[in-house]
């Protein structure tokens, strides 16, 4: 059975300041949550990983985390980008990829996002996928379609492996930051449609094992009904990880 994951997506929110304060926070916040039972991971802006990975060190902080974004290039001259060895080598075990603010704002196409999947492979990191339509293709019926050709698009030439440890999160693109959260039963229905696909492009055994998250409005207020969802096995949070009782009261949705 696969443990749920419970993301939290910092955006560019907090400096480094703020970000060490949230960290010792989260410490003592998640110290009431069973993180045998739920993986908690964090994902800061670049520069407050290391700040995350000397927490974690220390034994601090129980839990995993990644970057925001990854570079498709191994290393060399491109401004501004954080490879994948990078990040690996600060202990991190994520890398987000095409996040919708990636593909609207800094035009990723799918063949960018496929190129950062294999990347976060070659580097050690697993992938999480971002996916999911915008408000005019869940109003023309499309929602399903358009998911499921991104899906396709990022994990495509991955060998089963690989697939086998890829997380997906599922994030329509009008219940982000809107406060508008999608129905537990419009999260079950794009999440099992993108199992469904797993299975038809790997294996049965691929689709058993990925996980795959909500993204869109999670608070601790509406959290354990979408966890109810069979095909829903966790969060990536973005507003509501800013504040550590909030974060922890949603991974410790169980409880
Ligand atoms: P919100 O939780 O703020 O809606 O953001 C969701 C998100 O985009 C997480 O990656």
């Amino acid at each position: 059975s696969r443990t749920p994951l419970m993301a939290g997506n910092w955006k560019m929110n907090l400096d480094w300041k703020q970000g060490l304060a949230l960290v010792e926070d989260l410490g003592d916040a998640l110290k009431d949550v069973d993180t045998d039972a739920v993986e908690v991971a964090v994902i800061p802006p670049f520069v407050d990983i290391r700040t995350v990975q000397t927490a974690v060190e220390a034994g601090k902080l129980p839990i995993a985390y990644g970057g925001q974004d990854i570079s498709e290039h191994e290393s060399g001259a491109y401004t501004g980008e954080t490879s994948g060895q990078m990040l690996a080598a600060l202990g991190a075990t994520y890398a987000l990829v095409g996040h919708s603010e990636r593909r609207q704002y800094h035009a990723e196409t799918e063949q960018i996002t496929n190129a950062k999947v294999k990347a976060a492979f070659a580097a050690g990191l697993v992938p999480i996928l971002c996916v999911g339509e915008p408000l005019e293709e869940r109003k023309a019926g499309k929602h399903v379609e358009y998911t499921l050709a991104q899906l396709e698009g990022g994990v495509e030439g991955l060998s089963a492996e690989d697939a086998a440890k890829i997380v997906i999160a599922y994030e329509p693109v009008w219940a982000i930051g809107t406060g508008e959260v999608a129905t537990p039963e419009d999260a079950q229905e794009v999440c099992a449609a993108i199992r469904e696909a797993l299975r038809g492009l790997f294996s049965p055994e691929v689709a058993d094992a990925v996980r795959v998250l909500y993204g869109g409005s999670v608070k601790s207020s509406n959290v354990a009904e979408i966890m109810g969802k069979e095909d829903v096995d966790g969060a990536l949070v973005g507003g509501a990880s800013l504040k550590a009782d909030e974060f922890a009261k949603i991974a410790g949705y169980q409880s």
